[in-house]
């Protein structure tokens, strides 16, 4: 069970406490404590999660939905029980408008799918930003040559804020979707998903949010925001991996055709003619990740005891230690200024290239993650080949902070 504690009084969390909930965290690597500053990639989990993994094999394993054992029963009604948490955690109206997908990645698949299926043809116009992950971008570019949609692409500033204005100028009417990131994985830009949406409304066009590097940050309202479409991966929010969310609005659901066949999306099959099963399982086609699921929920649990605003603040506060620190290296230059910015700090170092200082950082048991970060139109943007990132959790501190710049200016000097 998780222990947090929240006393202390200039602490939001107790974060020793909370480590002790994560057994890796004790890892030594090359005989050096584990300074894991990769969760942007994928974050630790922690033992309630695993526990839970390891009781639905151990005492709730049966196929779901079809079954009229007890044990089907029960797994069943575990994962329907998951996709109901994962309905608050989100504040959706409905469970029909929570779909289980591998990941973020295969929910916007899903989406470029069926949408342009359903909503698109040749001429047609889905916005996306310049600083999206590559599985916001090539779903659509498939798309594209499948359908001849074309693509329009928000542009930043400096600092790594879209450009509004820009954004705006962007709408025709063949606009038929605007699909961006909540936040950057790359230069952590917050992005105003808010105002995207509300301007995106405005023309009549629904708006796809890719939340991958939200959800496991800050709190998210899906009636509030209102956005039509929101993804995120559940190993990215100290769930298991394998396991992700499409949230739609039901209208939108219902109006959208299947993505994949087979069992569990039907409602009868003849050679004739096949209708499908009703929300969400029309988009749920095969045996569904039932174990993945219900950790994801205690996931979801786990991060709710903590509180998501808990966790903001306090990982604002490393960000702003890190990004002081990191400041006063010779020759460091930050990626991503923005006002509103998640814990993320991408960097290079004078002439150091981001894979060297990765791997040397890596031999003082620090991990972070370098290369383009699967966002190579960013890097172009950007004009350079990669970054070095550094991407925090809740159960990071700021003595671990102290050893990476430490580690850096170690590395720096060695050049
Ligand atoms: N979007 C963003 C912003 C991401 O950071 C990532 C993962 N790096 C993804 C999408 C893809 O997530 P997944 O690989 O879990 O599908």
């Amino acid at each position: 069970m998780a222990s947090v504690i929240k006393t202390k009084k200039n602490a939001m969390l107790d974060v020793q406490a909370i480590r002790a909930d994560f057994p890796i965290l004790e890892h030594k690597i090359y005989d050096k404590p584990l300074i894991y500053f990769d969760n942007g990639a994928t974050t630790q989990k922690p033992r309630c999660v695993v526990e839970k993994i390891e009781n639905g094999y151990y005492n709730v394993n049966a196929n779901i939905h079809r079954g009229v054992h007890f044990l089907s029963q029960a797994a069943t009604e575990a994962h329907e029980e998951a996709r109901k948490t994962i309905q608050q955690f989100l504040n959706a109206r409905s469970s029909n408008e929570i779909v289980f997908t591998r990941g973020t990645t295969e929910a916007i698949n899903l989406v470029a799918s069926s949408f342009t299926d359903e909503c698109m043809s040749a001429g047609d116009e889905v916005i996306v930003s310049v600083m999206e992950h590559h599985s916001n971008i090539v779903p659509w570019q498939i798309q594209a040559a499948r359908k001849g949609i074309t693509l329009k692409v928000i542009p930043m500033n400096e600092k790594g804020e879209l450009n509004l204005d820009e954004y705006r100028k962007l709408f025709s009417e063949r606009t038929k979707l605007v699909s961006v990131t909540h936040v950057s994985n790359v230069l952590g830009t917050v992005n105003p998903v808010a105002e995207i949406i509300e301007e995106a409304h405005r023309h009549g066009v629904p708006v796809l949010i890719d939340g991958a590097q939200s959800v496991p940050h800050m709190s998210v309202d899906v009636q509030a925001l209102d956005p039509e479409f929101y993804v995120f991966s559940g190993h990215k929010v100290y769930g298991p991996t394998g396991i992700g969310v499409l949230y739609g609005k039901e209208e939108w659901l219902e109006k959208l055709p299947p993505y994949q066949g087979g069992g569990e999306m039907i409602a009868s099959v003849s050679f004739e003619k096949t209708t499908f099963n009703e929300l969400p399982f029309k988009f749920e086609a095969g045996t569904p990740d039932y174990i993945g699921s219900t950790a994801l929920a205690e996931a979801l649990r786990y991060v709710s005891r903590i509180g998501m605003d808990n966790i903001a603040a306090y990982e604002k506060e490393l960000l702003d230690y890190a990004t002081d620190k990191l400041n006063t290296i010779e020759g460091m230059r930050i990626f991503g200024q923005a006002a509103d910015k998640g814990a993320v700090l991408s960097f290079l170092v004078g002439n150091i290239h981001h894979y060297d200082m990765g791997m040397l950082l890596d031999r003082l048991g620090i991990a972070v993650r370098t290369g383009h970060h699967c966002a190579q139109p960013l890097m172009q943007a950007l004009g350079i080949e990669g970054t070095v990132r550094a991407s925090f959790s809740f159960y990071n501190t700021k003595e671990e902070i102290d050893t990476f710049i430490a580690g850096i200016e170690r590395v720096r000097k060695m050049f």
